[in-house]
């Protein structure tokens, strides 16, 4: 049987604002109304930053906590992750909310450029995040801008700081950093494989209009994709996207194309070996 396609929608992220797209959730109920339809739409994790009111970043826990509450009453049985990217804070304040124990987290395991900006993850600051993750049974998704970041999870995993197999993204297309390279793609499936085994998940994301190329080169090779207004706002070059759930349809067509079934939320956390199923 083919293997189902997990999407996710990364609802909110630390940059787009509403002046950019007014269909960007900033508040909690925004956030939690706008994953909902995401859900309904066929996507099955929710990545997820909080926000001040004033639109800039946060890493308030008690804001995510409120955000998981709304998320497990509104979305039963889908996948929370939360963001411990660096827009949001420095250093430890970046792993605050883990004690809440949602089911995943993103983990940034090497540093590398962003568009006006270093993106900076010492090693210090990642082994800390990874042992939290342990200590609170929180799931990484090893956010993959570079392909040392993928050996950097194999060394990591080796050396107990992963539970399970990694569960690496590949993110392509932002400024800076690596773009949507077709060849690099296949590479970085490749030793993905090599390291992790044949079976391994792993799953794409792309930047702005990258983002439907890395839907369709991970869907037509068998991974998994993310989607939504934190990495894209358009739906084409003229036309902003109306909501996550229309960025998320667009994925689910991508997936008819290629005959990839579209996961449930419990062929979801059966794939990723997550609680709940
Ligand atoms: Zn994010």
């Amino acid at each position: 049987m083919t293997t189902p396609c997990i999407i996710c929608v990364a609802i909110t992220g630390s940059l787009p604002r509403k002046a950019d797209n007014p269909a960007v959730p900033v508040t909690v109920t925004e956030q939690v109304e706008s994953t909902q339809a995401a859900f309904e739409a066929g996507a099955t994790i929710c990545h997820a930053h909080v926000r001040n009111d004033d639109e800039t970043p946060s890493s308030d826990s008690d804001k995510f906590a409120a955000l998981k509450e709304g998320l497990e009453k509104h979305c039963p049985g889908m996948i929370i992750q939360m963001s411990t990217g660096g827009r949001s804070g420095a250093g430890q304040t970046r792993g605050g909310m883990l004690p809440l124990r949602p089911d995943m987290a993103s983990l940034s395991v090497g540093s590398n450029n962003f568009p006006t900006r270093v993106y900076e993850n010492p090693p210090d600051l990642v082994d800390w995040l990874a042992s939290e993750m342990l200590a609170h049974d929180v799931k990484p998704e090893i956010e993959a801008f570079d392909l040392s970041h993928i050996l950097r999870a194999k060394a990591m995993y080796d050396a107990g700081q992963i539970k399970d197999l990694p569960y690496v993204q590949f993110v392509m297309g932002v400024k800076n950093a690596m773009p949507a390279d077709r060849e690099v793609f296949d590479f970085y499936i490749k030793t993905v494989k090599r390291l992790f085994g044949e079976d391994a998940p792993w799953c794409a994301a792309g930047i702005g209009a990258q983002q439907a190329v890395l839907n369709d080169w991970a869907i037509s090779s068998g991974g998994h994709a993310r989607t939504g207004l934190e990495d894209n706002i358009r739906l084409d070059r003229d036309t902003l996207a109306p909501s996550n759930a229309a960025l998320v349809a667009r994925t689910v067509a991508i997936c008819e194309k290629y005959e990839r079934p579209v996961a449930t939320w419990q062929q979801a956390r059966q794939m990723l070996g997550l609680r709940g199923v």
